[in-house]
């Protein structure tokens, strides 16, 4: 991996958990290293580094992101504003320079999730029959979009970073419950990660949240729904959730 930490877009801390799981499994990590060249030698591959690194192994895999298959659309024929990277230009109702061409899903250049994907379809399709006029209508908000990471174990995370917060100098209140003082967890013996919520000190207003272990993708659901809502850690924690289950975790973590 080209940067020191695995998904360096991620949670130090969730990295850091997960790196170590792929330690304990054997897994070598090259911190800091750029592949310039692959090679291939019966049934083995060579990966080669920038500093001289090499590993060595049956297969390869990439998996250094993705770019815009925008050329092939005849967009050329059109009045449509392609960005430099190939990514159709949009408004906030996901419409492009021209009135009746919008762009829906990765090339629109926004959060390329299929959740996105589906949902700008869906605004583009009120857009197109006006039935954002008249009544309150919500533009998405891609800051309060929840992702997962399907590894073992899994990542999910919405909303603000503790390390993106500390970036810019916002002051927040940042709470993390360990599994391990879970009774789910302990039950279903993986006490393994953590959950952590991200507020506003001064409003207890819910702004983000990391959780790393069994069922983030499904727990990071409480979390996205209190920030899109708007809700503050007072709501999670006064809420009562079925014990015992691991989202309690996140009850705790309100407190
Ligand atoms: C390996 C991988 C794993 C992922 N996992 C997740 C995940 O777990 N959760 C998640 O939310 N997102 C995930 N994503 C991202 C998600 O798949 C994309 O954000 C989503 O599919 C984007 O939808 P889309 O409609 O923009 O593009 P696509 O799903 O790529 O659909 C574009 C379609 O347009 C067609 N097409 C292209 N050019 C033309 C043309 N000229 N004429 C007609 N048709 C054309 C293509 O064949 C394709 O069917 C993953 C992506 C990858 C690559």
């Amino acid at each position: 991996m080209s940067r020191q930490q695995v998904l360096p877009q991620k949670d130090p801390e969730a990295a850091a958990l997960l790196e170590q799981n792929f330690l304990d499994r054997g897994v070598q990590l090259l911190k800091g290293a750029r592949a310039t060249e692959i090679t291939r030698s019966g049934k083995s591959v060579e990966v080669f580094c920038s500093d001289g690194r090499t590993a060595k192994g049956t297969h390869a895999l990439l998996a250094i992101g993705s770019e815009p298959n925008s050329q092939e659309l005849g967009l050329a024929n059109t009045e449509v504003v392609v960005d430099e990277s190939g990514y159709i230009e949009v408004d906030h109702n996901l419409r492009s320079s021209v009135p009746n061409i919008y762009a829906a899903g990765d090339l629109s250049g926004k959060l390329p999730l299929s959740s996105v994907a589906s949902m700008q379809g869906r605004k583009i399709a009120e857009h197109i029959m006006g039935l954002h006029e008249g009544r309150e209508h919500r533009h998405l908000d891609y800051d309060k979009a929840a992702s997962a990471i399907f590894t073992e174990p899994e990542i999910a995370d919405v909303g603000l970073a503790e390390a993106e917060a500390f970036a810019t100098g916002r002051k927040i209140r940042v709470t993390k419950v360990p599994f391990s003082s879970n009774a789910k967890a302990l039950i279903n013996n993986d006490p393994l990660g953590f959950v952590k919520i991200v507020s506003d000190p001064n409003t207890g207003h819910v702004l983000g949240g990391s959780i790393v272990g069994q069922h983030a993708a499904e727990l990071i659901s409480v979390v996205a729904l209190a920030v899109s809502a708007n809700l503050k850690v007072q709501d999670i924690h006064e809420s009562l959730f079925v014990y015992p289950t691991l989202s309690e975790a996140l009850l705790e973590a309100a407190e």
